[in-house]
């Protein structure tokens, strides 16, 4: 029997935890965590994705300081913004939504912005402590997500074989190096396949644990996997709907009915990594606050 790794109840139950936490801490300490998060332009799936961050954090008594700024806005204003919330005592963590317009350097952003207040996990400092095994880090929010449902589902991941497809910053690179590190959460031997690879199907076929994280429709099918794999599907492909004329569907980057027939669990899409992500941002934040305030 396929277990479907319900990502949308695990997601709850850390929400509840953080929600229980948040709301000690507040009678404790008369505070309550901060997360400041910037947009810049009009990007509407971009729009979507803050509102649900403001709406998630709202939830778990986290406060949340949303700045919606016109696609105009100057490198030196965004950077002007950054360094004040860098300084703000009531703003714990910082998120600026990617991707920003093409007139403003992303990188410079992003390395401006507090590494202590960093709760995406993107700022140089935190990339080399995750690199490096420290964690006085923020992890990205994705792969940290596809950790806690893979540790949901696998007890001993020592040794296992996790291969990932795809290689960016945000998923592909930061999911390896949180999977490689030598402690209970991790301890795998890693595989990253992309582009490069004349057939993945090499590298799919040897995992116990796959996460895919391509961004293409369905390109792990069953044939390409090996009976009893733990599947992660990262991806979100948004198509024309075969059923329903005229509307649009969510799938992932992998075949999720032949897949399912060979793996022991899979995340569906939508339900699986998506409410996860959302989840880990607000643990960072309430992670961030902590150490900001010094509460151990
Ligand atoms: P990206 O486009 O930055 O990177 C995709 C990577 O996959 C690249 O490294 C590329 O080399 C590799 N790749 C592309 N096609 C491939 C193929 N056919 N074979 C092998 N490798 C291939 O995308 P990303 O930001 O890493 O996101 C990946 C997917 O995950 C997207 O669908 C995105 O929407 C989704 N995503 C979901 C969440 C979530 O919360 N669920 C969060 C982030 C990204």
């Amino acid at each position: 029997m396929t277990d479907v790794i319900d990502g949308k109840k695990v997601a709850e139950e850390i929400k509840n935890e953080i929600a229980r936490e948040v709301d000690l801490l507040k009678k404790k300490h008369d505070k309550q965590p901060g997360l400041a998060v910037v947009l810049v332009g009009e990007d509407p799936a971009s729009q979507v994705y803050v509102r649900m961050k403001g709406r998630d954090c709202e939830q778990v008594g986290i406060e949340s300081f949303q700045y919606t700024l016109p696609e105009e806005t100057t490198q030196e204003e965004l950077l002007k913004l950054v360094k004040e919330l860098n300084g703000r005592d009531d703003v714990d963590g910082i998120l600026v939504q990617l991707p920003l317009p093409a007139h403003i350097n992303e990188s410079l952003i992003l390395n401006t912005l507090d590494p202590k207040k960093d709760v995406d996990g993107f700022h140089p400092v935190n990339v080399g402590k995750l690199v490096t095994g420290d964690e006085d880090t923020f992890y990205p929010c994705t792969p940290y997500g596809c950790q806690e449902l893979i540790n949901r589902h696998v007890s001993d991941l020592k040794g296992k074989h996790l291969v990932i497809v795809g290689r960016s910053n945000i998923v592909g690179k930061p999911m390896a190096n949180l999977m490689v590190q030598k402690n209970q959460r991790a301890n795998c031997i890693v595989t990253i396949c992309h582009t490069a690879a004349p057939d993945i199907s090499y590298y799919t076929r040897q995992a116990d644990i796959l996460v895919v994280a391509a961004g293409r429709p369905e390109v792990v099918s069953g044939e390409m996997v090996k009976e009893g794999v733990v599947v992660i599907d990262v991806g979100i492909n948004r198509i024309d709907d075969p059923v329903n004329e005229g509307k649009k569907k969510l799938i992932g980057d992998v075949r999720y009915e032949d897949v399912a027939e060979k793996a022991s669990a899979i995340t569906p899409v939508p339900g699986g990594v998506g409410p996860m992500t959302r989840v880990m941002l607000l643990k960072n934040t309430l992670k961030a606050f902590k150490q900001h305030n010094n509460i151990a």
